[in-house]
């Protein structure tokens, strides 16, 4: 029996494999095409500044409709992507594009959005192109860098720091605003925080969500909001679901946040209306500011 059922779980394992192998398949063949098609959009996020109620800005966030598989998230076909630096760029571009178009044209309809972030992978912004890559987009869409802000991620893929580094400050130089995504979530963060020149720290939302039960991830967001201090950057605490956790997020001194509590990733359309819609409201923090004792 128990030989059976080795040969079943064998069976089970194959079936995973060969439907994983079939995903990668159509990722490298289909991306190029789903591209240029329409089956590659944007989905939008909004932030907020506790503060004041004000509109920080949204997060671009991708989508595939893909024409047999459904509606793809980005975890579907990310990491493929990301695993071969010329889809990474391919897409990175395309995403560079779409994302400076967005705001040249809410821009032009009289919206006042604050910024908009896009997700960069760690492999497209050290490619030897990267720069001219975004000085292209910038051409097209002059208007765009002031109201851009790139979002760093997949930084377990950082190789050589100090490149990175003089890349982001050229990026800033743009006038672009400069955010690392996901701080405390790879194993280099700190080092980052300390190397790299940034604008935003956005806070992974392990530790955001954790912060009431657990003091490891409130002393990690303790220590965002310290280190941001001394480099004169903010911090965004990601995946916000309820008001306890901002009401916790502003105990510790935060004020920057996205998350549920406010809006999921919304089509373009329901982004817009939803940004028509707002109404800010502050409210006072519930609890005393925490201080180290
Ligand atoms: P990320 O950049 O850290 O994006 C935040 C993710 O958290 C999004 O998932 C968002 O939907 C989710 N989220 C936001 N608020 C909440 C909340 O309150 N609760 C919970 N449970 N989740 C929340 P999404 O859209 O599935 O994206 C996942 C990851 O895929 C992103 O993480 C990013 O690393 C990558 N990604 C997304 N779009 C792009 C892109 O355009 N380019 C690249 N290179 N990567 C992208
Ligand atoms: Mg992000
Ligand atoms: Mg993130
Ligand atoms: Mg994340």
């Amino acid at each position: 029996a128990a030989k059976g059922a080795g040969r079943h779980h064998w069976r089970l394992f194959g079936r995973e494999m060969a439907r994983l192998a079939k995903r990668e398949y159509l990722i490298h063949q289909q991306l190029p095409t789903a591209i240029s098609g329409s089956e590659i959009f944007l989905h939008f996020q909004p932030q907020i500044d506790l503060s004041d109620g004000s509109i920080i800005g949204a997060e671009a966030l991708v989508r595939w409709q893909h024409p047999s598989m459904g509606l793809w998230s980005p975890q579907a076909f990310i990491p493929t992507v990301e695993a071969d630096v010329g889809l990474a760029r391919q897409l990175g571009i395309f995403l560079l594009q779409s994302t400076a178009h967005h705001i040249t044209r809410w821009h032009a309809d009289g919206h006042d959005f604050g910024r908009l972030s896009v997700n960069i992978c760690a492999r497209h912004l050290q490619h030897s192109c990267f720069l001219d890559d975004l000085d292209e987009v910038l051409e097209r869409y002059p208007e765009a860098a002031s109201h851009l802000t790139l979002e760093l991620t997949e930084t377990n893929a950082l190789s050589d720091l100090d490149k990175s580094a003089r890349i982001l400050s050229e990026v800033r130089n743009r006038g672009i605003r400069v955010a690392l995504d996901d701080f405390g979530s790879g194993y280099a963060s700190l080092q980052y925080v300390r190397e790299l020149p940034l604008d935003v720290i956005k806070l992974d939302l392990q530790f955001v969500q954790n912060l009431e039960r657990d003091t490891e991830a409130f002393a990690v967001g303790y220590a965002a909001l310290t280190l941001a201090e001394i480099r004169g950057a903010t911090v965004v605490a990601e995946g916000v679901e309820n008001q306890r956790t901002a009401d916790l997020w502003r105990r510790l001194g935060g004020h920057a946040v996205q998350g549920y509590l406010f809006a999921k990733p919304l089509s373009e359309q329901d982004w817009l209306a939803w940004l028509q819609g707002y109404e800010p409201t502050v409210r006072q923090p519930t609890i005393p500011r925490w201080r180290p004792t």
